[in-house]
């Protein structure tokens, strides 16, 4: 509405040029130019490029190993949506990850916290308060991973190993900060963009027809008008007959580590492996491009 606007205001000379550098400078603020991505909310990685190429790096890695794929579900913990979600996983038997955010760990979530850490499934830290932390000081930023890992710890006594950046925008900084925590960072391969509030039926169709081998799957659990614990039962049930295992982020990593391991590419640290972009830690050498053709 406020670009629309604008459009209808005329301005010639001097003026028209301070707008321009002034709508240039305005949307370079709201639209994350750090990572040049424009979507409101946790959608499309805003590195897309690299999330491109790891997805059809990892799509060549595992296309003839056992079928598997990692469940993910963001910005919770929410008192409506994440019993049903659990519950779900439950009947199903599927392992799932849930990036939980700190501000949301309550004395009423907690309990929903340890729910889901009992059930089988891994707890990992999408920040504290879901800002674009690319945007804050390294202080904060390290203030907004510990306040969430300390929350975690106390709800379910877990030790937090996986960080995934709210919106997806993170710098060399924030990765920093991270492996300075002994957490990685990790996004997603495939989006259900479930929180747009599509119907089951596109979700399902959105997921299904995007699955490759060794898939991270983006979902939320934060939102009631998402279909996303309707759509879910479906997903399971096709992926299952498609071959695919559910596993959680941890078993994930080390079966791709065992089939890189197998196929002889060379690993520069013994023990661990990362997709640069996908996975990034300080304490190993990145897995580059040329290793995987
Ligand atoms: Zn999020």
């Amino acid at each position: 509405m406020w670009l629309g606007r604008m459009k209808v205001i005329k301005m010639t000379g001097l003026k028209g040029w301070l707008m321009t550098i002034f709508l240039f400078l305005y949307s370079s603020t709201i639209f994350c130019s750090d990572c040049n991505f424009n979507l409101p909310y946790c959608g499309l990685s805003c590195n897309l490029d690299l999330s491109y190429k790891n997805l059809s790096n990892i799509k060549k890695l595992l296309n003839n190993g056992d079928k598997f794929v990692a469940l993910t579900f963001d910005d919770g913990p929410s008192d409506n949506r994440a019993g049903d979600i659990i519950s779900v996983l439950e009947n199903y038997k599927a392992k799932a990850t849930f990036f939980l955010l700190g501000e949301r760990i309550n004395k009423k979530t907690s309990e929903i916290v340890k729910k889901i850490y009992n059930a089988g499934h891994e707890l990992g830290n999408h920040s504290c308060s879901h800002r674009k932390l690319t945007l804050l000081a390294s202080e904060e930023q390290l203030q907004e991973l510990e306040k969430t890992n300390m929350a975690i710890k106390n709800a379910a006594e877990q030790d937090v190993k996986w960080f995934r950046p709210p919106y997806g925008c993170y710098d060399d900084n924030l990765i920093e900060n991270t492996n300075r925590l002994n957490m990685y960072s990790i996004l997603w391969t495939v989006d259900s963009l479930d929180w747009q509030g599509d119907k089951p039926e596109i979700l399902i169709e959105r997921v299904v027809s995007n699955i490759h081998n060794g898939a991270i799957i983006l979902f939320h659990d934060h939102n009631n008008k998402s279909g996303t614990v309707e759509a879910l039962p479906q997903i399971i049930k096709i992926l299952r007959k498609l071959g695919y295992e559910f596993v959680t982020l941890s078993e994930w990593e080390g079966r791709v580590c065992n089939i890189v391991k197998a196929k002889g590419i060379p690993i520069e640290e013994e023990g661990e492996v990362h997709f640069k972009g996908i996975l990034c830690g300080q304490r190993t050498k990145s897995l580059t491009a040329e290793h995987l053709y």
